[in-house]
């Protein structure tokens, strides 16, 4: 099982952090260790000292697959929820001045939180899902994914064109503008809709 990751796919979001608007999807991964398990306590990492949330629609790959066409992308998902793709911003900020990759600061250890899937049925409207990360019990980050730049189906398409999609991969799909840090402490509640999807505290 592999997480792959989307960068930069809400322009708003681009722009917050100072990057282009990418012409293509900007994708990284995660390896299995990086994945939160469920009733596991999530401890804030002692390498960073800033340590950011970022919430994402997540996808559940239902197939096995390679050159998946667009049109045919939504048979290979059939789960999604929201999830963060916690940020060590201080650590990236460093790889990315270098050049260097951004493993270190993406790919810990439950570096990758997911909620709870809801299925995706023909009639889920897949442009125009809302999401939202509250942070405290306060808004922090709210979404739709009418607004990505490269909809779900052109990233199973992209993504598939250079690895394997494999039964129980998941696809964090990028995050809205509104990113920010966390400390120990705070309580971080994802919602698609009105649907609570899960609940994180960070010790
Ligand atoms: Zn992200």
């Amino acid at each position: 099982m592999k997480i792959i990751c989307v960068g930069r796919n809400y322009a708003a979001h681009a722009k917050e952090l100072g990057n282009d608007i990418p012409d293509e999807p900007v994708i990284f991964m995660k390896p299995k260790s990086a994945l939160l398990q469920s009733h596991t306590p999530f401890y804030y990492p002692e390498f960073t000292n800033e340590l950011h949330y970022e919430c994402e629609l997540v996808l559940r790959i239902c197939k096995n697959g390679k050159y998946i066409q667009e049109r045919h992308a939504s048979n290979y998902y059939n789960g999604i929820t929201a999830g963060i793709d916690f940020t060590a911003r201080d650590i990236q900020d460093e790889l990315k001045k270098k050049g260097l990759p951004w493993e270190k600061a993406k790919a810990f250890d439950n570096s990758a939180v997911i909620g709870k899937f809801i299925d995706t049925t023909p009639d889920l409207n897949r442009k125009n899902i809302n999401f939202s990360l509250y942070k405290n019990k306060e808004l922090v980050q709210q979404g739709n994914s009418g607004q990505m730049l490269f909809s779900f189906d052109a990233i199973i398409h992209h993504i598939s064109n250079y690895f394997s999609l494999n039964i129980g991969d998941l696809v964090f799909t990028g995050t809205p503008a509104g990113v920010g840090e966390c400390v120990v402490g705070d309580e971080l509640e994802g919602f698609i809709e009105d649907q609570k999807l899960f609940s994180l505290e960070i010790k």
